[in-house]
């Protein structure tokens, strides 16, 4: 049965492994749209090679390039945010949401709004906008499945029917590029030195993120949003192998784990596949060749960021998205090489000791709490770098 697909990101790394499972499967689903910010080149290729219906480029300047890109094709082309949105909105069944960043979080909606099974990569619209989300797709009957290679595994163990059964979700970090650096050693880093990730290869924030284990933390905060488990019960190991990609440990003391080897097509093809399960070319775990599990406490002191983002969790509330916004000003910052690798927690603190907090109840309320904190954080940017 061949089923109809959009993916919302498809030029970026999730997207385009998205991408290659649809190439190798032909029969099992037709893309309806795909979504880029700026790569028109990339996104006219892979629409042209998976013959989707309707492409989008959120750059509204590239709309002209786009369309010419496309020319004769019968591919139906739209530029801007409302365009990526529109791509969001159009009927598909299944929608992988691979944009980084709150960019992600209206066109996510409007695919919750339609009732889609999503696949969701782009955890920062759960950090951002959880609970609001989450209540959409209960309202409209929209599926959320995990990409996020932890909470896919952790989906997969989870006691659906009967969370009560979960002492403790326990998500692994494999400690990133700098596990074994002290603070001192960090503060010099560059843009190339953090985005050396030991085990995954992801695009430039994510890498970011995992060095300073944001990552970690905005995986916490999307837990709590996608299981029903008191924010207590939700713990972090680091695990440099990243060969379990998380587990959780039942009331009788009993541990569910998923492992596998590091590659994203395994949770992408869960998601997409969902409930079917699909052949990927994954590498096979080799447990012999790998020979040693390790794992170790997360250090808070070294890596502020986990710290702020556990309190942000338990905080809830605005906290989270203040925490996102500042962090997605703050990591931009220190790519464009406006502020050093240490300011990205200092920023993302001082941010939330700045914005006022504010209810979360629509998606208006995200939307100006996330500019609020952007707006500050930016003044922090500019502040840190005189
Ligand atoms: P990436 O940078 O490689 O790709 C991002 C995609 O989003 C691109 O297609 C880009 O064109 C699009 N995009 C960027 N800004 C946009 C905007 N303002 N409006 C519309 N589109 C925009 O990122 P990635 O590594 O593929 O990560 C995507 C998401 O998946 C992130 O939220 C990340 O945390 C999550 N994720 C990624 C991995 C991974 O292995 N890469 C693993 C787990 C989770
Ligand atoms: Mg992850």
């Amino acid at each position: 049965m061949t089923r109809s697909l959009t993916i919302l990101g498809a030029t970026g790394s999730v997207g385009s492994q998205a991408l290659d499972l649809v190439a190798r499967n032909p029969d099992r689903w037709r893309v309806e749209a795909l979504t880029a910010n700026t790569d028109v080149a990339g996104l006219a290729a892979a629409a042209r090679a998976c013959g989707a219906r309707f492409a989008a480029v959120a750059d509204a300047s590239k709309g002209d390039a786009l369309r010419q890109a496309l020319a004769g094709t019968g591919i139906a082309t739209g530029a801007g945010p409302a365009a990526v949105i529109e791509a969001g909105a159009r009927d598909a069944e299944i929608v992988v949401t691979a944009i980084v960043g709150a960019a992600g979080l209206e066109p996510t909606m409007a695919a919750v709004r339609r009732g889609a099974q999503l696949g969701i990569a782009n955890k920062e619209t759960l950090v951002c906008a959880g609970p609001v989300v989450t209540a959409a797709a209960r309202a409209h009957g929209a599926t959320l499945l995990p990409v996020d290679s932890e909470h896919n595994a952790i989906f997969q163990v989870f006691p659906h029917d009967d969370p009560a059964q979960v002492e403790r979700i326990i998500l692994t970090a494999s400690g990133g590029p700098f596990r074994t650096r002290s603070r001192e050693a960090m503060r010099g880093a560059s843009v190339a030195d953090a985005c050396k990730h030991p085990t995954w290869s992801m695009g430039a924030k994510i890498s970011i993120d995992s060095a300073t284990l944001m990552n970690k933390g905005l995986e916490l905060i999307e837990a709590a949003q996608l299981f029903p488990v008191p924010v207590e019960r939700l713990d972090v190991i680091v695990h440099p192998q990243s060969v379990i990609h998380s587990m959780v440990e039942y009331i009788d003391g009993s541990v569910l784990a998923q492992l596998g080897s590091p590659d994203m097509r395994i949770p992408i093809a869960y998601a997409m596949g969902w409930p079917e399960r699909i052949a990927t070319p994954a590498a096979r775990l080799n447990l012999a060749e790998v020979a040693n599990l390790s794992f170790e406490a997360p250090d808070l002191e070294r890596f502020p960021c986990l710290k702020l983002a556990w309190d942000a969790m338990r905080a809830g509330g605005s906290a989270p998205c203040i925490l996102n916004a500042a962090n997605e000003i703050a990591v931009a910052a220190f790519i464009a090489g406006q502020a050093g690798f240490l300011d990205i927690d200092a920023i993302v603190a001082e941010t939330l000791a700045m914005v006022p907090h504010a209810p979360m109840a629509s998606l208006e309320d995200v939307l100006a709490v996330d500019a609020a904190a952007r707006a500050a954080a930016r003044g922090l940017v500019v502040k840190r770098a005189a």
